[in-house]
């Protein structure tokens, strides 16, 4: 029996999380990988000292850096009772090189991705110390181990790619003696290195994705995700307070729900324990006897249609419109040329059937620059009037309603615009993946939370057959 146990920032920012996680581990059963994040703020707090070094605030930079250090040193402190000395010098060092990499940077006035990444994997390295220190203290014999020296990535620092085969070689290589040895590896989630050892990062929230990966490696029997919920829930409880934990997921649905905003599970986190057949289980460690959330391959029937609300905000809608555009061959291949032409990636593809328009939704912050490109790609276009108009319309969000129980149930989008309508939010553009999986449509960020309340109330409050009276009036 083997398990990954990944515990994410809260469950690991003060001593008395700090005591959960012991209780855990040692709770846990066989062979057991710990995987953390960096302490809850932590990684946002390193991204604000590259900014201020960036605009030359040294002063700033390093105020932010040593309050981190010093928070990190209390923790450890805190919670270890061994190794405590010895520890506190390699947090110390570990500040340092950050320090000294936020200095250079304010001296360029710029950082690049690569200098970020180095700059913020302090986070991860100093809460593995951290962890570590403290399951020792308490008689588990735990080594931290930077994933460095088994995450190999591709060079995309902030969104790397992992390199699965050589990933998995390396980390057996690496993990396996320590377990044969007795041994609880607490390893840093979110980072990775290229072949030629520069550190990367898999982006924000990937220490789920670092467990899923290890779990793969070591064919894990689970995967275990400790977060501060009890699991995925059928809405951002912080939005909604009806928000019920959802017992079983599919894959599939997982990662629906995360791609679109349930912030619990990182969207690529899945793909590794689904080649593998790993069940992934989210967890709270604040209280770890709840059921939780268990994902597997099999599609879920639990009678339900729709499982989960989830939404994302902070984002961007570009409209090309024009008469002229239908009927010409290649059109929307240009228009997505140029999106990846610029690195832009899409959320999501809405088409008119009549072919006037393609809406396409982006991050907030590369909506200028996409349509800039539109308008100088489509010039010719546009000055033949073929092409009315790239429009732009920001801050929206995407909303989506997803559920196994959607596929080949009559009346779901009815019933989801029809709570929309009464609720008064105004949709702008839909789109439903012929999965049927999820249905997904954009609002203004105003009206975001509404929307979701709006979706979720309609399948979560009352019993659910598509066919009531009120939802069949909705229907026509
Ligand atoms: P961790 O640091 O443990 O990885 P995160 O903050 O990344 O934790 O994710 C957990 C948070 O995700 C919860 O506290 C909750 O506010 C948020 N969240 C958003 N959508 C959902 C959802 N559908 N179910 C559960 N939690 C959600
Ligand atoms: N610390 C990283 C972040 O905040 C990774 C994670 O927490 O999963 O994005
Ligand atoms: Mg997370």
């Amino acid at each position: 029996m083997s398990v990954v146990l990944k515990f994410g920032g809260t469950s690991v920012a003060t001593a008395d999380a700090l005591e959960r996680v012991v209780r855990i581990v040692r709770a846990a059963a066989g062979e057991r990988v710990v995987v953390v994040s960096a302490t809850a703020g932590t990684t946002n707090s390193l991204i604000e000292t590259v900014r201020a070094a960036a605009k030359g605030d040294v002063v700033g930079a390093e105020e932010i850096m040593t309050r981190l250090a010093s928070s990190h040193d209390d923790l450890l402190r805190k919670s270890a009772r061994k190794d405590v000395e010895e520890t506190s010098s390699v947090l110390d060092e570990l500040a340092q090189r950050s320090k000294a990499l936020v200095r250079s940077v304010a001296i360029l006035h710029e950082c690049s991705a690569r200098t970020q990444d180095a700059i913020v994997s302090y986070g991860e390295l100093a809460s593995s110390e951290i962890v570590a220190a403290t399951l020792r203290s308490h008689g588990i014999d735990a080594v931290a181990v930077p994933a460095t020296r088994m995450v190999v990535t591709d060079d995309a620092f902030g969104n790397a790619a992992p390199a699965f085969e050589e990933t998995y070689a390396r980390a057996k290589a690496e993990l396996e003696p320590l377990l044969r040895a007795g041994k609880v590896p607490v390893v840093t989630g979110f980072i990775g290195a290229t072949r030629e050892g520069v550190i990367t990062t898999l982006g924000r929230g990937a220490s789920d994705y670092s467990a899923a990966i290890l779990a793969a490696a070591l064919r894990a029997d689970e995967c275990l995700i400790y977060t501060d919920v009890s699991g995925v829930m059928s809405a951002d409880p912080r939005m909604v307070q009806g928000a019920r934990p959802l017992p079983r997921l599919s894959y599939a649905e997982a990662a629906e729900l995360s791609y679109f905003g349930a912030k619990v599970l990182h969207p690529r986190a899945v793909l590794p324990a689904i080649e593998v057949g790993i069940p992934v289980r989210i967890l709270n460690t604040f209280a770890p006897d709840e059921a939780g959330t268990t994902i597997t391959r099999q599609a879920d029937t639990d009678g339900s249609i729709v499982k989960a609300t989830t939404s994302l905000g902070g984002l961007g809608l570009l409209t090309v419109q024009g008469a002229g555009m239908s009927g010409i061959p290649g059109f929307a291949a240009k228009v997505f040329d140029t999106t990846a032409e610029q690195s832009i990636s899409v959320l999501m593809i809405s088409q008119a059937s009549s072919e006037n328009s393609i809406c396409i939704v982006v991050p907030a912050d590369t909506a200028d620059r996409l349509k800039h490109a539109l308008e100088k790609m489509l010039a010719k276009e546009l000055a033949h009037h073929d092409v009315e108009r790239v429009s732009m319309e920001r801050p929206i969000a995407v909303v989506a309603a997803v559920g196994e129980g959607m596929r080949g149930t009559p009346g779901v989008a009815a019933r989801v615009f029809g709570a929309l309508g009464r609720a008064g939010v105004n949709v702008i553009a839909i789109a439903q993946g012929s999965s049927e999986l999820n249905i997904s449509f954009c609002v203004t960020e105003a009206e975001q939370a509404r929307a979701v309340r709006a979706v979720h109330d309609e399948f979560h409050s009352a019993p659910e057959t598509s066919a009531s009276p009120t939802r069949a009036a909705v229907a026509r």
